[in-house]
């Protein structure tokens, strides 16, 4: 790390944690309640240095608040709350629309074809330094309908990924191009998602993780955080190796 990061993030760090800022962890960020205590400080400090690093940006007219800004920063820091040194170092903005908004996609097939045109999306994750975000998704996830989906947590998922190329070593179709275990956990959690989405079998994890390896591991992060009693009881290696990479184990927090 620089030395300039270094001495800018102990700045950062040693501000006194606003009140205001605290107000938001307790009312609108559902994972601070669970959080063990000796998380708090070390929680905390990451998002001074996150709020410090980041720029945000309300796009097709929001407005932009704490509120917004706090929840986002709280729940990018959650996965990083043991990797004290990243802050995912590639990210610079996070652009944050009121609702789903539409993306241009120009796509170019195998065959040449090439597609042109607009889709609704929730979210995107760039590694150019961007993180896109629906603040109206966000709310259904942690308010109006809780449950195992986190949009912050999955692009935020994306992010690491695209940083450590994480599901790098696993093809669309489940096969592994470097044996080590890790690839070789994603990738049978990945077949057996795509396999229960056949069948239409209930399962814990969200049908867009059977996409492609990408979304398993941004979809499984999501529940790893939100619900990790049922990730593990369904995908109990998955849930050690995400355990693992995160240095977490949440099935230990409160509910
Ligand atoms: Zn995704």
């Amino acid at each position: 790390m620089p030395i300039v990061t270094y001495i800018r993030r102990w700045f950062a760090k040693r501000k006194p944690f606003p009140a205001d800022w605290q107000q938001i962890l307790e009312k609108d960020v559902p994972v601070w309640s669970r959080l063990p205590a000796r998380y708090h400080e070390p929680f905390r400090n990451r998002i001074k240095v996150f709020m410090d690093e980041k720029l945000f940006e309300g796009c097709n007219g929001l407005q932009l608040t704490e509120r917004h800004k706090i929840v986002i920063a709280a729940y990018a820091c959650i996965p990083i709350l043991e990797e004290p040194s990243e802050y995912y170092r590639d990210l610079q903005v996070i652009l944050l629309y009121p609702d789903d908004y539409m993306a241009t996609i120009h796509e170019e097939d195998e065959a040449g074809v090439i597609t042109s045109g607009t889709e609704a999306r929730k979210g995107e994750s760039w590694d150019t330094g961007s993180v896109v975000l629906s603040w109206s998704d966000i709310e259904d996830n942690l308010y109006r309908k809780p449950g195992k989906q986190n949009l912050i947590l999955h692009e935020f998922a994306h992010q690491l990924d695209q940083h450590y190329g994480l599901t790098a070593g696993v093809s669309d179709t489940g096969e592994i191009y470097q044996d080590n275990e890790w690839n070789r956990t994603l990738a049978a959690g990945y077949r057996d998602l795509n396999q229960k989405i056949r069948r239409n079998r209930k399962t814990v994890l969200d049908r867009y993780g059977a996409v492609n390896p990408a979304e398993f591991f941004s979809v499984s992060t999501e529940v790893f955080i939100e619900n990790p009693a049922l990730l593990k009881s369904e995908y109990p290696s998955l849930y050690n190796a995400l355990s693992d990479f995160y240095r977490l184990n949440p099935v230990e927090w409160g509910r």
